[in-house]
């Protein structure tokens, strides 16, 4: 009987040392630095388990690696989208507490599964994903995919979103009220502002989002200034909802490191904003973008369509001054909508219009979906950039995204993350 047992013990130990991580050497057509912010010809890289081991040309392969030939492709850092709720999903006519009404947490969870699977095959890595989610309900999606249960991008979570007495659902009947302490934290005073973040931090969020007020109520800035503190303490960053000015300049009082949206901002404030290092998450999209899920059928007024025309207008105008006067421009979509496409897919419009809005230039728009992106998530020091010792997060898109990037940007080739290979067309 011991014979036996350190016999299969033997055994089971040589099968461990036989499996060296698996290797991959990619032959890359274009790759795109986002530290230089340029795009390089001919390039190769290395992956060894999760990390990328070497960039550069004539590499060796090792052996047993695996040969992917991304000749005739771009190669980009994985994307990532620094504003989503994938645990959330509205049909554009309806309001907001319609499907936390309808559709139970197990619900939402499966829906979640499915929709984040969407943003992976779309070549986004990484997600930061901003509430509406329950009462921690992407911590659970954050460990099934770190857990390999699902297959989904790596998720950055805020928790429930710290918010006014109303959160974002509004003219409620009373017995629907309860909605809102199940989809939000209310903060009623500074005490509660500090319990709050507390409460989050144990529960083990990434960050804080704070909606500022999007209704007839909104949080005072000493209430925000205690939610920014008590999350500095610990080392935890805090991203404020704010759509016009005075929240704006409120968030900005109270200190706080992102604003999400703006979609009204005055140039000062602005001016502002890169002076204090806060960056922008303008969750903006294209005419044709809000067109084809507002719009659908074309049934829209003209006053109402030149209305959409105008705020495109606007927020683009408004992330083109951000971008000119140095505020770091994070791609984020806010992409919660029933939309013809996958939402992985949708999501990628906000990234057409960030590329419009700054100049119209590929590696650019790139940048703000990687390296400040990374930041903005606070994770860069391990993505965001393709180079030795990254973890191995890798997009091919199957032409030149240099050249043509809005066309580009959804013929997605192949998805790495972590070393894994989700997609190879
Ligand atoms: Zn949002």
């Amino acid at each position: 009987m011991r014979i036996c047992l350190s016999a299969i013990l033997c055994l089971l130990f040589s099968m461990v040392l036989a499996q060296a991580p698996k290797a991959y050497l990619l032959k890359v057509g274009k790759l795109y630095n986002s530290e230089q912010n340029t795009f390089i010809r001919n390039q190769e890289i290395l992956v060894q388990g999760n990390k990328i081991v070497k960039v550069g040309t004539g590499l060796k392969k090792p052996e047993g690696a695996e040969v992917i030939n991304l000749g005739s492709c771009t190669v980009t850092p994985g994307l990532i989208d620094a504003h989503t709720h994938i645990l959330y999903l509205q049909k554009p006519e309806e309001p907001m507490e319609v499907d936390i009404l309808m559709n139970s947490d197990i619900e939402r969870s499966l829906r979640a599964v499915k929709i984040a699977r969407t943003f992976l095959d779309a070549g986004f890595t990484t997600i930061r994903d901003l509430g509406n989610s329950g009462q921690y309900l992407d911590l659970n999606m954050r460990r099934a995919i770190d857990k390999g249960l699902v297959a989904g991008p790596r998720m950055i979570i805020s928790g429930p979103i710290l918010s006014p007495e109303d959160g974002q659902f509004f003219g409620l009947s009373l017995q629907n009220r309860p909605v809102i302490d199940r989809e939000y934290t209310v903060v009623r005073n500074v005490e509660e502002a500090r319990q709050a973040v507390k409460d989050h931090i144990s529960h083990q969020v990434d960050l804080i989002k704070v909606v500022m007020g999007d209704g007839r109520l909104t949080l005072p800035v000493e209430e925000v200034k205690e939610i920014v503190n008590t999350a500095h303490r610990y080392g935890i960053k805090v991203t404020a909802h704010a759509t016009y000015d005075m929240l704006v300049e409120r968030a900005l009082d109270a200190g706080v490191d992102g604003i999400e949206h703006g979609y009204s901002i005055a140039d000062s404030l602005l001016d502002r904003m890169a002076r204090q290092q806060v960056y922008l998450v303008p969750t903006i999209g294209t005419y044709e973008g809000y067109k084809s899920y507002y719009d659908p059928e074309n049934k829209r007024s003209k006053e109402e369509l030149e209305g959409l025309t105008s705020f495109v207008n606007n927020t683009m105008g408004i992330v083109k001054r951000a971008f000119e006067k140095g505020v770091m421009i994070v791609n984020g979509s806010d992409m919660y909508l029933v939309t013809p496409k996958p939402q992985g897919d949708a999501a990628k419009n906000t990234l057409e219009a960030i590329y419009q809005a700054i100049g119209s230039k590929a590696a650019d728009a790139l940048q703000a979906a990687t390296r400040n992106a990374a930041r903005a998530c606070g994770v860069d020091g391990f993505t965001g950039i393709i180079k030795e010792n990254m973890r191995a997060d890798i997009v091919a898109f199957d032409g030149d995204l240099e050249k043509d990037f809005q066309q580009t940007l959804y013929k997605v080739k192949f998805v790495m993350k972590d070393g894994e290979v989700y997609v190879n067309k």
